[in-house]
């Protein structure tokens, strides 16, 4: 391996440890995303059906009004009853009263079906509580963990920054542009060996994304200390300790 070849791999063992890491902060930042998500879908699930609770109240409240209404109602039609002078009179307050009863049965039944209905949810709230702390307890905890997680890699993070930053001054800055950009792509991993395969050894794929690599790729390699790239996969190629060919 050449100059240039040499400090990128250097810098390629940092940039491992230090993706690692990151991918170790990412998968916490990712549970506590999921908790969160899940706590707030639990609340739009009870908000509706705290909503339900009082359309249900609102429903009971109505017909209240109409029993009250009908009660009173009914009261002046029984003193008109015993006030009226003709049979023809007294038939029709009748019919009315009687009408007026059925219809404050019938409200009346009503409410005691509201009643039920709005009883069984708010049994139901329970639930929706007690998912809402079992949520909570999960997403401290999960927070916990990334602070714990933060803390104690903060020193091993911070060395590690101080090691890339020093491998980076002996790199060319278009080789470590491209080193970069190809690291990003590939989390972290920028350069990947070039592995001789078969029997004659004249065949060549790339360790990275296992297509094969042309011979002339393999000598450009062997000659000049410069980045040559998989026409793959876009990682940087070198070639181990290959003994040389005799
Ligand atoms: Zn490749």
């Amino acid at each position: 391996m050449g100059a240039i070849l040499d400090a990128l791999d250097r810098l390629q063992k940092i940039e491992r440890d230090l993706s690692r890491q990151r991918a170790k902060q990412a998968a916490y930042r990712r549970m506590i995303a999921k908790c969160q998500a899940r706590i707030d879908t639990n609340q739009v699930e009870y908000d509706a059906h705290l909503d339900a609770v009082r359309r249900c109240q609102m429903g009971i409240d109505e017909a209240d009004l109409d029993i009250k209404s009908r009660e009173e109602s009914m009261a002046k039609h029984r003193l008109a009853l015993n006030a009226a002078k003709t049979n023809k009179d007294y038939a029709a307050i009748l019919t009315a009263l009687n009408t007026e009863k059925a219809d404050t049965s019938k409200y009346e039944s009503k409410v005691l079906e509201l009643m039920a209905q709005k009883d069984e949810l708010l049994g139901q709230s329970e639930v929706f509580e007690e998912n809402n702390r079992k949520l909570r307890k999960r997403l401290e905890k999960s927070e916990n963990e990334l602070a714990d997680f933060l803390d104690r890699t903060r020193g091993e993070l911070e060395l590690l920054e101080k090691a890339r930053e020093d491998a980076a001054i002996e790199i060319a800055p278009s080789a470590l542009s491209s080193f970069e950009r190809v690291a990003k792509k590939h989390d972290g991993e920028a350069m990947a060996e070039v592995i001789r395969l078969g029997s004659r050894g004249d065949e060549h794929i790339c360790d990275g994304c296992n297509m094969s690599v042309t011979l002339e790729v393999v000598n450009r390699l062997r000659s000049v200390d410069e980045l040559v790239l998989c026409h793959t996969c876009g990682r940087i190629l070198y070639l181990s300790t290959e003994p040389a060919p005799s």
